[in-house]
């Protein structure tokens, strides 16, 4: 039996760690989160978050250290993520096993949550040694023009419950080697993740001297809010719901700064009559009822071609039915729990409005009668897309909306209708429709896949979406850009000073 207070005491974290740290613990006396076990209803743990003075102890520390690590060379910053990435691989099992005891994703997912942040570790640290500009032809003679990159100053990272941990390291892990320092406010449904994460950062800190470089502030929507509001931030990136999200960007825009949104997804797979039906069962299934439909890359809408789709329903039932449901630590668990109750009431809603709108529940559709937050995988046969308007939202549960097809561009539109625009892909063999879905008139989300489902993306891409998923791009690829600022430099190396455009003066 996995006991918290052993997962604690495993991973270092103080008893009775308050709510804010900057590599040093600072009481916090503000707002009482409350952590619960998805899987029992059983409170975990009471923390204070922070009041609005302690918030602003925990900025001035981070602006403080950024004076300093500005200046660091960027392979020595590389360091203490290095270090921050053994310690995170030396306690993957606890850190693991704590994300899926207080958010309620399996066991091999909470450790594979883990590896998300030991691989991005590694990702900064190479990018440490290869945050390079430009050289830029100059019209004029004897100059030369340089593009160069600069940190930009502390980071707000405000998260969602559902990767509790991963989304800061994405986050952190970058900005940490560009130069910034960081601010984390979590999710007030997972504190004890962020203590556990914020006492590893402290002794990678400590060993760096860089009290400062990560801080924590935990708190709700009033830290959040301060955040967005606040000019100590010139970036704040948020991860969650399309709703809040609207509201940051509002809020950090009003200050012209800049934010990095990671909002909602509505994500869809389309199956072509020429699909590999194995690859097809196996993908929507992890896709649609992995971590309990609580991804943001979570699979809700599937459109079948008319000639396959009665053999990939008929597996799709089979397997929704037969994934084992119950304790996330489990090792025999496919589906935990949703993370509360209000999540429940969500999934059964949304059921109800699929049948109001003609949709046929064809497997699942039940609320557990135990204890935990636990609900049956459910696969809707729903009508036409425009007629189905439940299929527009993400309701934040395991349910997956079937459509059916006649062919290709009629998926394509019905795929990108939708106002979210994170997660697509495509089950087919032909390349000439391959083509065409990864075509600029094919799929507008940011991430599109071919023959593989819609989550479970690599660090090593960038990540993130299109329209009302936010824009933002985390994690690989060219994202560390978001966390500098760009200089363009122009050097005279000569005698004269020509001026651009041929202009004469003086
Ligand atoms: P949420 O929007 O309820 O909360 C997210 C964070 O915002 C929390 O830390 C919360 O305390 C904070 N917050 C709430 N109100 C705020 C306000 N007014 N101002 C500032 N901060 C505020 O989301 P959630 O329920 O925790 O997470 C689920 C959502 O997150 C889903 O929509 C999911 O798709 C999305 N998500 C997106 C990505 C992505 O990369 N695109 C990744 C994970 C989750």
């Amino acid at each position: 039996m996995i006991n918290k207070n052993e997962l604690l005491a495993n991973l270092g974290v103080p008893a009775e760690a308050p709510g804010a740290c900057t590599g040093k613990w600072l009481p916090t006396t503000g707002e009482i989160q409350t952590s619960i076990n998805p899987n029992n209803g059983h409170v975990l743990a009471k923390l204070h978050g922070c009041t609005r003075a302690e918030y602003d102890a925990v900025v001035e520390k981070a602006k403080a250290r950024f004076l300093e690590w500005r200046m660091r060379p960027a392979p020595k910053r590389g360091e203490l993520v290095r270090r921050l990435g053994e310690l995170l691989r030396h306690h993957k099992e606890s850190l693991g096993e704590l994300v899926s005891l207080e958010m309620g994703k399996i066991r091999a997912e909470g450790l594979g949550e883990v590896q998300e942040m030991i691989d991005v570790c590694e990702l900064a640290v190479g990018l440490s040694r290869q945050l390079h500009g430009l050289t830029i032809a100059s019209e004029r003679p004897n100059h030369r023009m340089i593009e160069q990159w600069h940190p930009l100053g502390p980071v707000g990272i405000v998260t969602a419950f559902n990767f509790p941990i991963a989304v800061w390291a994405w986050n952190a892990a970058l900005a940490a080697v560009c130069g910034d320092t960081c601010v984390w406010k979590p999710s007030p449904r997972t504190p004890l993740c962020s203590l556990a994460v914020q006492t590893l950062c402290n002794r990678a800190m400590d060993e760096h001297d860089a009290a400062g470089v990560f801080s924590l502030a935990t708190g709700g929507a009033d830290v959040g809010g301060w955040m967005a509001d606040d000019p100590r931030f010139p970036l704040v990136s948020f991860t969650g719901s399309i709703e809040v999200g609207r509201t940051v960007a509002t809020r950090v825009a009003q200050r012209l700064g800049r934010s990095l949104l990671e909002l909602g997804g509505n994500n869809a797979i389309i199956v072509l009559d020429d699909a590999d039906v194995d690859l097809v069962v196996r993908a929507v299934t992890f896709g649609s009822v992995g971590t309990a439909g609580q991804r943001c890359t979570t699979t809700r809408r599937l459109f079948l071609q008319r000639k396959i789709a009665p053999q990939v329903i008929e597996r799709l039932i089979r397997a929704f039915g037969s994934v084992s449901m119950g304790d996330p630590l489990d090792p025999r668990t496919l589906v935990g729990p949703l993370v509360g109750p209000a999540s429940v009431a969500r999934y059964a809603s949304a059921i109800e409005a699929a049948k109001s709108q003609g949709g046929k529940v064809l497997c699942g559709g039940k609320v557990l009668d135990r204890p935990g937050y636990f609900v049956e995988p459910t696969l809707i046969q729903a009508t036409t897309h425009d007629a189905f308007p439940i299929a527009w939202e993400e309701t934040f549960a395991p349910i997956l909306y079937v459509f059916l097809v006649d062919d290709l561009e009629g998926a394509i539109a019905a795929q990108n209708a939708v106002p979210q625009g994170l997660s697509s892909a495509i089950f087919t063999d032909s390349v000439r429709a391959s083509e065409r879905f990864l075509s600029a008139a094919g799929s507008d989300c940011g991430i599109a896949n071919v023959n593989l489902g819609t989550s479970g993306a690599e660090i090593g891409g960038a990540f993130g979406g299109e329209k009302d998923t936010g824009g933002g791009r985390e994690s690989g690829s060219d994202s560390w850009k978001t966390y500098m600022r760009r200089q363009t430099c122009t050097i005279n190396g000569g005698k004269d000073l020509p001026l651009a455009q041929g202009v004469e003066f003086v």
